[in-house]
């Protein structure tokens, strides 16, 4: 799982929930056969997820990073697994000899930026000043050039959103055209929080600054997102480098190509480009407090901004292999079941374990998704419609891989009717329910019920609908083609009365969390990972054979937005 909040303000959300959430523990009676389906078919191999898991998450991987040679064996176990199971390759060129034919292979754009070139200056009438770096800005790399400079006058434009389905446009009657933006980080609070998430990305925003003609994109911090995410947090990302996939053409993409700079600013130097102006900042920083949305206006600036970024290209594969139907006709649909496979590598520390093994975030999600393959590869009816298997690269990277699959797709575009995703299992614990993220947009909602009925296990409301996650993994990229998907995790009320689901979810994300030590040290529960891969099973079970496709709900934002009729 990919996250932008602090971790801090995570836990602190999860505490919160502790006091919501009814901590019984249900009586957990697993009958996990159902009419159709032989129990054995049903029943997942404890020693076949930990062995799994403890391939994928050993130290000889060296935490699995996109690009990585580990993460090239980590790839070549999972399509040697998928081949075992007598699962059809569905990668790029599925002729294609031995393992390669289960491999979707993608280039991707690496660029870093050089630490010593970043250039931020103000002009205006009084001169120009200098900012320091880092300290009074931040960029990243710049993905289209190894070298970039812009000079041009800047134009507040609010949050720098344009959200015609809640009736809101920061541009209306802007003339931004040729002009460096400002805009506020962040989103009105009154946005619904999983619509919201969209809207405020970073992407969705530089999108709507290059659809109206800026050349470049200054997003200032505002007190409430420095209370989430603290500018001097940011500090520890200034070596990250960017990832795209590269396009045909070879150009990387979902990078906006007019937008020539980009910087972050903290409140403090974000104050000196409204010296001056119409309104300044702090009357601007008033109005958000009451939910405002500030209207836009010329600043008396103008800006430079340049940068120097080092570029290479990388591949990593994705690995894809199918389940073919039973239906003559509905055999050419397919639910996609997807997990990342990738993780970050090398961890930047003096302690003596640097390896990121991620055995929970996605070793334990990419283990249950292969005793999934194999638990439908035994069942002696197969179900209906294709069930597609895709370990995704790239996913720490920013949901590239999965990017790449639901936009490349090796089975006919339109035909994948669902997708259940698999990220980040906290498998420490037995929990007694599941939390659907993702359901309620569609009529997948009945159909989980109904999968989660036959497991005998509880589904629960989204404990932390603030923090969006039905945006924050690989699933995401699947709806933004269109395909309604769900993202389950297990769920925060445990079997055990003395254990606390919520506790043990915090301790996990404050002490583990893209850390060396989510390794194979944790306390795993392979009872839990049993019935994690059970429920999972049966929801693509149940999407498989019902008569209907699952469709998106009337009316719903997702729906009308990257499926419209
Ligand atoms: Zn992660």
């Amino acid at each position: 799982m990919i996250t932008t909040v602090s971790t801090h303000h995570f836990v602190k959300q999860l505490t919160r929930g502790i006091l919501t959430l009814s901590l019984l523990a249900a009586a957990s009676s697993l009958s996990w056969a159902t009419e159709e389906v032989s129990p054995e078919a049903l029943t997942p191999d404890a020693d076949r997820i930990k062995a799994h898991l403890h391939f994928l998450a050993d130290d000889l991987l060296e935490g699995r990073e996109t690009g990585s040679r580990g993460h090239e064996i980590a790839s070549l176990y999972i399509a040697t697994e998928l081949a075992k199971y007598g699962l059809t390759p569905a990668g790029t060129d599925a002729q294609a000899q031995g393992m390669s034919a289960y491999m979707q292979r993608v280039e991707f754009r690496h660029a870093t930026l050089v630490q010593e070139s970043p250039k931020m200056a103000i002009i205006g009438p009084e001169g120009s000043q200098t900012l320091d770096y880092p300290k009074q800005f931040i960029m990243g790399p710049d993905l289209i050039s190894t070298e970039s400079n812009v000079e041009a006058k800047l134009i507040f434009v609010g949050y720098g959103i344009t959200a015609p389905l809640l009736e809101h446009d920061d541009y209306a009657g802007l003339d931004v055209d040729g002009k460096i933006v400002v805009a506020l980080s962040g989103k009105p609070q009154h946005f619904p929080s999983e619509e919201g998430a969209h809207f405020a990305s970073g992407s969705q925003k530089q999108r709507y600054a290059a659809q109206n003609g800026a050349v470049g994109m200054i997003t200032i911090v505002t007190p409430q997102s420095e209370k989430v995410r603290p500018y001097q947090n940011s500090l520890n990302y200034l070596h990250t480098p960017a990832m795209r996939w590269l396009k045909e053409n070879g150009e990387p993409a979902n990078v906006q190509k007019s937008l020539i700079g980009s910087a972050y600013l903290p409140m403090d130097s974000a104050e000196l480009l409204f010296e001056g102006a119409q309104r300044s900042l702090d009357d601007i920083y008033t109005e958000l407090e009451s939910d405002g949305s500030p209207a836009g206006f010329d600043l008396p600036y103008t800006v430079a901004l340049s940068r120097e970024s080092e570029h290479k290209t990388i591949t990593s594969p994705n690995v894809a292999a199918i389940l073919e139907g039973s239906d003559p006709e509905l055999k050419n649909e397919y639910v996609v079941y997807s997990a990342h496979s990738d993780h970050i590598g090398f961890a930047k520390t003096v302690k003596k374990d640097k390896i990121n093994n991620g055995a929970m975030d996605n070793a334990s999600g990419t283990s249950v998704m292969l005793e999934t393959a194999r638990l439908f590869s035994q069942m002696d009816t197969k179900p209906k419609r294709s069930i597609l298997f895709v370990a995704v690269t790239g996913e720490e990277k920013g949901l590239l891989g999965a990017d790449y699959y639901a936009r490349n797709p090796t089975v006919p575009k339109g035909s994948m009717v669902a997708n259940v995703n698999l990220d980040m299992p906290i498998l420490t614990y037995e929990f007694a329910d599941v939390i659907a993220f993702g359901a309620n947009h569609s009529d997948m909602q009945a159909s989980v019920d109904d999968a989660a009925q036959k497991v005998g296990i509880e589904l629960s409301p989204d404990p932390w609908p603030e923090q969006a996650l039905f945006t924050r993994s690989d699933h995401y990229s699947f709806v933004k083609q269109g395909v309604p998907a769900v993202f389950l995790v297990p769920g925060l009320k445990a079997s055990d009365p003395d254990v606390d689901g919520s506790e043990v979810f915090g301790h996990f994300i404050s002490t583990h969390y893209h850390k060396p030590s989510d390794d194979l040290n944790q306390d795993f529960n392979w009872q839990a990972a049993t019935k994690f891969t059970a429920v999972n099973v049966q929801i693509g079970l149940t999407l498989a054979n019902q008569a209907e496709r699952t469709r998106w709900n009337e009316g719903d934002f997702f729906g009308d937005t990257f499926a419209p009729e």
